[in-house]
């Protein structure tokens, strides 16, 4: 079970010496407490104490790291088994297949599919994250020429092979960009556990079934290997789904240690109907695939697939906001319309959506409500006159404007006569309540 804040501050310091960069020792404890920050980060913590900590804190299921630098991508870290609980922390990592069959072309076609189906939402650009590079013709060259192309053109990997001389090779080739080794099991164990070790590379325990993969999952543990990724092998969405609930579960509860690891879902392997891969991927990002690979993907499957982790991996106690400031839409000048909105993500973007499309270059002004909408800002004390007015005269737009006219939202028309007496030179117009309404509303507006 996760230790308490409380009991995590007893054995710190408490000086409050802000080192750590929380304001006090409790802060940090609280923050460590729930897996949003790390222990080492207070350099004063006696040594018995970071050993007790240490284990303590540490979440239930293993963060594990697959790929290095600008590619790395975490799975696990997660500390509930429902997100209203608890934000989930590592968006499921989402792979694609290229296999030592396929020619030069398909494999090229494939990469280039991880590079251009990027979508940005919310200022987050949403892609794949991992390619995994299956054997199947048990040549050691061929498969380490395939996984040092992937991996040198920058992509997280997952070595695929049930032939040791493979991995080997490619590992020779492309350990540093530490790949996921897939996969010890009960015959292999010693020996691809030994690759792992040898290469400081995670590794996949997999097994027929649960037990089974404890067992291998306990064989890697003794060869003090800590970065594993588990398989149970269930090739049917039914099992998949009751593997992935009984892993969280045991985990969490501390009845099954030696689950307490990120899993690897493979709906490639359970149909060859893609919309139907896409459809148990979907099932599985949802309910608890640490990490997922498809055969292949396109806008139409992997889009939406996107989507669905974004909405499960966001905390639902913190709304998405943008950051405070002058934006700048369309190039504006002197004489463009200024118009104000709360920091709600879905706010600003919605609005500077408008703006673009009504092609009247624009500046629009966020002003921090801690990511709350502008009638709940309203409600809430924050996207109000006495909070506005300051944020207008500090942040700079009347350095950029020669005129003095302020776009309020027209929900926030109620605030339009306070707001004049906070800023007696800016005359106050009330814009649209709805934003689709915005680009008629700036074609005929006179700053
Ligand atoms: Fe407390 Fe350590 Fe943070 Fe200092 S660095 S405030 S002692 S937790």
């Amino acid at each position: 079970m996760a230790v308490s804040g409380i009991e995590i501050f007893k054995q710190l310091p408490k000086t409050n010496c802000k080192d750590c960069g929380f304001a006090t020792c409790l802060a940090f404890a609280m923050s460590l407490a729930q897996g949003k920050t790390e222990l080492s980060l207070c350099p004063h913590v006696s040594d018995e104490a970071t050993e007790s900590l240490s284990a303590a804190s540490e979440p239930p299921i293993r963060t594990v790291t697959v790929g290095a630098g600008d590619a790395a991508a975490k799975a696990g870290g997660e500390t509930v088994a429902f997100r209203h609980e608890k934000t989930f922390v590592s968006p499921t990592p989402i792979a694609i297949l290229v296999t030592d069959a396929m020619d030069d072309d398909e494999v090229g076609a494939r990469l280039a599919k991880m590079d251009d189906l990027q979508y940005d939402r919310v200022g987050l650009t949403l892609a794949a994250d991992l390619v995994a590079v299956k054997e199947t013709g048990g040549d050691p060259a061929a498969f380490a020429a395939l996984a040092a192309r992937v991996s040198e053109a920058g992509y997280g990997v997952i070595l695929m092979s049930s032939d040791e001389a493979c991995l080997s090779a490619a590992l020779d080739g492309c350990a540093a960009a530490k790949p996921l080794i897939y996969a010890a099991d009960a015959d292999n164990v010693d020996a691809v556990g030994a690759l792992a070790q040898t290469y400081a590379c995670p590794v996949v325990a997999r097994g027929s079934g649960l037990e089974e993969v404890a067992a291998v999952t306990e064989k890697l543990g003794a060869m003090d290997l800590k970065d594993i990724v588990i398989d149970s092998g269930a090739n049917n969405l039914g099992a998949a789904l009751a593997d992935q609930v009984r892993i969280r579960r045991g985990a969490l509860s501390g009845a099954a240690k030696p689950l307490g690891f990120p899993t690897i879902a493979l709906p490639f392997e359970m149909t060859d109907d893609p919309m139907q891969e896409a459809v148990i991927a979907s099932a599985l990002i949802a309910k608890y695939a640490g990490i997922v690979v498809l055969s292949d993907f396109d806008g139409a499957t992997l889009f939406p697939l996107l989507l669905e982790r974004l909405s499960i991996f966001t905390d639902p106690q913190r709304p998405m906001a943008t950051d405070e400031g002058i934006y700048e839409v369309g190039g504006p000048g002197e004489e463009s319309p200024v118009i104000i909105t709360a920091n709600f993500s879905l706010s600003y973007f919605i609005v500077s959506g408008e703006i673009e499309s009504s092609r009247v270059p624009s500046y629009l002004l966020v002003k921090d409500t801690e990511g709350l909408s502008v009638m709940t800002a309203w409600a809430a004390g924050k996207f109000v006159p006495d909070e506005i007015g300051p944020f207008v005269k500090k942040c700079g737009i009347e350095e950029k404007v020669s005129h003095r006219k302020l776009v309020i939202p027209g929900y926030a028309a109620q605030i339009a006569g306070e707001l004049e007496d906070e800023l007696p030179d800016w005359e106050i117009v009330v814009g649209p309540r709805e934003a689709s309404q915005l680009p008629a509303f700036l074609r005929s507006f006179e700053a």
